[in-house]
């Protein structure tokens, strides 16, 4: 099992004492085998990692371990199976001691183009919401956070997160808890950064979103949210009434000035585009390591700025705003 222990006993007398209150309870129903068939087997697999002493990791574009003695061919063997095990790998790069995983998403990419605009993160206490595997947060640690929280409701992702950790060492305060947003309890003000990257498209309730999180800040805290948007006016939104880009769960794609008014509505300050992309097959594509569909499946063969149901291709935003002082 995951081990929450020593987390919820440094973090009972702090800011977040009133969610480690009910975080066991949701701990365990978001790790439950009785609701997630194949967890047992995940688990199992990070159960049968071996102790590699000496770890080096660097937080660099690809997250990467090296042992400082060669590891036996065994060993290594017996690591791959486990990380095979957990295929489908989304979010990352990561290569762990010369085992590239080469995951679905140039998580990097991503990155590059957020970090630039963020006030540093040396310090900072940061919450990751909808962090997947948990490969920003590795990256956001690795940019001098002081510690990081990243929450996912997918324990899949969450035992991939705990892989990586088991060589990273328990002791680093990085963690991941197999929750969704909404079980974060209200008025925490304990984050001095908040991200949100590529969730708002998911929720049902966008404003309930931007609310939630403006509630995790403390006053004049970040938050750096990174969303699908369409091009257009003040008042333009998308809410595609079938499947977007082969995806039944999404929900609301504004225009960047739409975005904008939404976050100033919610009683953000100074909410403003830091960058736009449009997502290419080669940020987000088939591999070794997710070997399902992916972005070119899911647009238009015809026509590449249109996704297969005729709604405008992939097209990201990156906004920052503050939470009132
Ligand atoms: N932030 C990462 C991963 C984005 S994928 C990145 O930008 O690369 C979207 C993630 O949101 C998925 O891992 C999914 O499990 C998670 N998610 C979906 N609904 C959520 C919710 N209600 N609260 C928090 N996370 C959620």
């Amino acid at each position: 099992m995951i081990d929450y222990t020593s987390f919820l006993e440094q973090e009972k007398d702090g800011p977040l004492a009133r969610w480690v209150e009910i975080l066991p309870d949701q701990i365990s129903e978001g790790l439950s085998t009785k609701r997630y068939g194949d967890l047992e087997q995940w688990l199992t697999a990070m159960q049968k990692l071996p102790q590699v002493d000496n770890v080096q990791v660097s937080y660099e574009s690809a997250v990467t371990l090296k042992s400082t003695a060669p590891l036996a061919q065994e060993t290594h063997a017996l690591i791959e199976q486990q990380f095979r095990a957990l295929i489908p790998w989304r979010k990352g790069p990561y290569s762990i001691f010369d085992i590239e995983i080469d995951t679905e998403w140039h998580s990097d990419w991503k990155w590059d183009r957020v970090l630039p605009h963020l006030a540093p993160l040396k310090h900072r206490k940061i919450l990751d919401v909808g962090c997947g595997n948990g490969y920003h947060c590795w990256r956001m640690y690795g940019e001098g956070a002081s510690q990081v929280i990243g929450i996912d409701p997918s324990p899949r992702f969450v035992v991939q997160f705990y892989m990586l950790k088991h060589f990273i060492g328990s002791n680093t305060p990085v963690d991941l808890l197999p929750v969704p947003m909404e079980a974060v309890p209200a008025n925490l003000q304990a984050f001095d950064t908040t991200f949100s990257m590529g969730v708002l498209y998911h929720r049902r309730s966008p404003m309930d979103h931007l609310r939630e999180l403006k509630a995790t800040l403390r006053p004049g805290g970040q938050l750096v949210l990174e969303t699908l948007v369409i091009e257009g006016k003040l008042g333009e939104v998308l809410v595609p009434e079938g499947r977007y880009a082969m995806m039944n769960n999404v929900w609301f794609l504004p225009s960047v000035p739409t975005l904008i008014s939404w976050l100033t509505k919610c009683g953000f300050k100074n909410a403003r585009c830091v960058d736009v992309n449009q997502t290419s097959t080669d940020e987000q594509r088939s591999t070794e390591w997710m070997t399902f569909q992916s972005l070119s499946d899911f647009l238009d063969p015809n026509d590449p700025t249109l996704t297969a149901e005729g709604h405008p291709a992939p097209l990201r935003a990156v906004i920052l705003a503050e939470a009132p002082e």
